[in-house]
């Protein structure tokens, strides 16, 4: 047995520290022991990282005690922390933060105890029932009550029998029952309906999927998935089926998906299949109910896990299977630090567990099938929709055409109102689409396309109707709107009513269909009015004609009525000043389209903007996901940005301009030398975002195709560098927003 302990303590030093195992704790010590040691003159908590034979520090100081309820974080999980701190360069008490929900961490989290009924062998006596049944009416119901159910917490048990819990202790007092403390499980899913399903018989590309995936898993190794399959191709079913094989297998599953409010329905149909052996993991779960999750998860009643970005350290036993649903999604980049993306722990994480890796979505990130076409990760297609239905059409719509055509100009373009119309008639639904809220409500001149920004910050202005101010969310610059576009070579007076907000994309429908039955979701309408389930639940019955949203919509949702998507404007996300843009913009088009045409009506999809050529376009228009592929890496290639090449950003950012540059370039200079030639440097130079919140913001670039040849040194380097008051600095490694 090993005498000395690496331990990370709960103060932010980015470091381990030894210390000895006392006689008492040799047995029962292990890596992921939670533990009390002394620090200095205190005592604090921490965490055994792992075990060494000799120390480099002289006088060792003994672990005092095991903390809390004996709690064990799965050595696996600890090791994905360290390979997180060390990998997107984060100090190890923060990776280990991040594996472990405050809610478990947190100093006296327990499980809830609750007062609980149960009978005693007196109730079996019908002797002494039918006495209490006269003379004490209400005792009598209670244990009626109880005798039918078995045991009740005490409070339940008051109101299933209508009275007090004042009744139930003279039922105690008379001998007929016992009142104990029990472990009540706080549940977040006891208000959720769902209806039992069973596996469906597979499609041939279905089997062929499945029989790859369960064969990796037979044969006990790492390996890594990429299930590229059309929206509709029937991936989800895939899934649910390749987990019955790891249960079969005696082991566990967990499932991330982007955004868990986003797709109820997903999760609807994984509690369907597999009900209680399901744990739920969201942002909206109480303390409680997260801290009672995760010990049901720790000791194998849930063998399943659904839950977003954070799920993947969920610490499921003997892990057969982990499924990364839309991997391309950014939502799976943690913003803060440590700023890992889900989907890569997930792969790290499959190589510690040596258990089989899915990633699967309809339009894959570049990373991902960059690395399938290089036979790091095992490509499966599902090129068909389920029954084969037909591909919706998709129609590109000139909107600078447009506006020459008519003359005038309009948010909706004939083709698009025409093509409404015809739905309307026949009873078909509508989705009208505008991405990306943020940008969705600034001033686009109709006729030329000039978007209003702002000076300083390098954003669109937001136009708010009630104030008639064009404003800049970061800076908080407001003006008023100007009377004419001041692109010089347009001038066009429309501009003053441009106002793309999904707002006034619903007022002008409602204006050309006033006997439709209109619906607006965006996070504005959903969280003042209607919660979004209610929204599409409506649309899903029938009682929307026309759903008009943001991104929200464009999600993995089902609605086989849908016969007609618009894209209102679809060249918001290409003049986003992010090389992904294009990337981005196609996997919008693409997954929007994949909206329509879910039912026996062959779908179509009309795209409004103003770069018909564009290539992100034209691919999207043809859907053709290798071609924009091969297209968009040769131009990654060319640039040297990913998937040709790793990247690692390093932000700077302070309130006095002079003093960022300044320290930027201090910084790079210090930095520069201890790279090796392999590493392409460049900055410093503003952020696109240059100032946000009154602080001045600086970026420095690494490339290199080698993640360590960035990382160890710049760890290096960053430990010695002593930054001035006032000026922050953070790093992103495989950043996925450059502004
Ligand atoms: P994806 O996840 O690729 O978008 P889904 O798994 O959601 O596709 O499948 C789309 C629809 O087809 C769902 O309504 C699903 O229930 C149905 N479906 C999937 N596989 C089958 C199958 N083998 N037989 C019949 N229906 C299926
Ligand atoms: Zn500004």
């Amino acid at each position: 047995m090993p005498r000395i302990a690496k331990v990370v303590v709960e103060l932010s030093l980015g470091r381990e520290f030894d210390y000895l195992v006392p006689e008492a704790l040799q047995k029962e010590l292990r890596v992921g022991s939670r533990v009390v040691v002394p620090f200095g003159r205190r005592e604090v908590r921490g965490y055994v990282v792992g075990f060494a034979e000799d120390s480099d520090v002289g006088k060792l100081k003994e672990i005092d005690s095991l903390a809390g309820e004996g709690t064990v974080v799965p050595e696996k999980l600890i090791q994905l922390a360290r390979w997180m701190a060390e990998y997107y360069l984060a100090p190890v008490e923060q990776a280990l933060k991040a594996v472990l929900p405050a809610a478990v961490r947190r100093h006296g989290a327990r499980y809830r105890h609750r007062l609980f009924v149960t009978t005693t062998v007196a109730a079996a006596d019908e002797i002494a029932v039918t006495s209490l049944r006269k003379r004490a009416r209400r005792q009598a119901r209670v244990l009626d009550v109880l005798r039918e159910r078995g045991g009740m917490f005490l409070s339940e048990l008051a109101k299933a029998a209508g009275t007090t819990t004042a009744t139930v202790r003279s039922l105690e007092r008379k001998g007929f029952v016992s009142i104990g403390s029990r472990r009540d499980r706080r549940d977040p899913l006891t208000s959720r309906v769902y209806l039992p399903t069973q596996p469906l018989p597979l499609m041939d590309q279905q089997k062929e999927a499945l029989a790859s995936i369960e064969k990796a898993m037979d044969a006990g190794r790492p390996d890594v998935l990429l299930l590229f399959g059309v929206t509709g191709s029937g991936k989800t079913e895939v899934y649910l089926q390749a987990i019955d094989h790891a249960l079969a297998l005696g082991r566990g599953a967990i499932v991330l998906v982007p955004e868990i409010s986003l797709t109820p329905q997903t999760v609807e149909r994984f509690l369907g299949r597999f009900g209680e052996k399901i744990a739920v993991l969201h942002s909206r779960l109480s303390d409680g109910e997260r801290h009672d999750e995760w010990y049901r998860i720790r000791e194998g009643r849930a063998r399943i896990v659904i839950g977003a970005r954070s799920a993947v350290f969920a610490p499921v036993e003997n892990l057969g299977l982990i499924v990364v649903d839309e991997e391309h999604e950014t939502t799976y980049k943690q913003e803060e630090a440590p700023r890992y993306n889900a989907r890569d722990v997930a792969v790290v994480r499959g190589r510690l567990e040596r258990c089989v890796v899915v990633l699967g979505s309809a339009t894959p990130s570049l990373e991902s099938f960059y690395n399938a076409r290089r036979g790091k990760y095992r490509l499966i297609r599902l090129p068909h929709r389920v029954d084969h239905r037909r591909m919706p059409s998709v129609h590109v719509v000139d909107m600078r055409i447009e506006a020459q055509r008519s003359g005038k100009v309009h948010l909706l373009s004939r083709d698009l109102v025409e093509a409404m119309r015809a739905r309307l008639e026949r009873a078909e639904q509508v989705m009208l689409f505008l991405n990306r809220r943020g940008y969705s409500t600034s001033l686009i001149c109709p006729k030329c396309g000039y978007v209003a920004r702002c000076g300083s910050c390098s954003v669109a202005l937001t136009f708010h109707r009630d104030t008639q101010l064009l404003c800049c969310h970061i800076c908080g610059f407001r003006q008023p709107v100007p009377e004419r576009c001041p692109n010089p070579e347009c001038g066009d007076p429309a501009f003053r009513y441009a106002g793309m907000g999904t707002q006034k994309v619903e007022d002008v429908v409602r204006r050309i269909f006033p006997r439709a039955s209109v619906q607006r979701m965006d996070s504005d309408s959903t969280t003042r009015k209607k919660a979004h389930q209610e929204i599409l639940g409506d649309f899903r019955s029938g009682k929307i004609d026309i759903l008009i949203g943001t991104q929200m919509i464009a999600k993995g949702l089902h609605f086989p009525n849908v016969t007609l998507v618009g894209v209102i404007y679809a060249d918001l996300t290409l003049h986003m000043p992010d090389f992904r843009s294009a990337e981005r913009t196609f996997q919008l088009l693409t997954q929007v389209a994949g909206r329509a045409g879910r039912g026996d009506v062959a779908g179509e999809v009309i795209v409004q903007t103003y770069t018909p050529y564009s290539p992100a376009i034209q691919a999207a228009r043809r859907m053709d996901y290798d071609a924009f592929f091969d297209q968009e890496v040769e131009f990654r290639h060319e640039l040297q940005y990913p998937p040709a090449t790793r990247m690692l950003c390093i932000n700077m950012a302070g309130k006095v301009e002079e003093a960022v540059s300044f320290s930027a370039e201090k910084f790079m200079g210090v930095l520069r030398p201890e790279l090796s030639s392999e590493v392409i440097l460049s900055g410093p130079a503003p952020a696109p975002i240059a100032r946000a919140r009154g602080f001045y913001r600086y970026q420095i670039f690494l490339r290199c195709r080698r993640p360590a040849a960035m990382t160890v040194p710049l760890r290096k380097v960053l430990a010695d560098f002593k930054w001035p008051k006032g000026i922050s600095c953070s790093v992103d490694m495989d950043p996925q927003s450059l502004l």
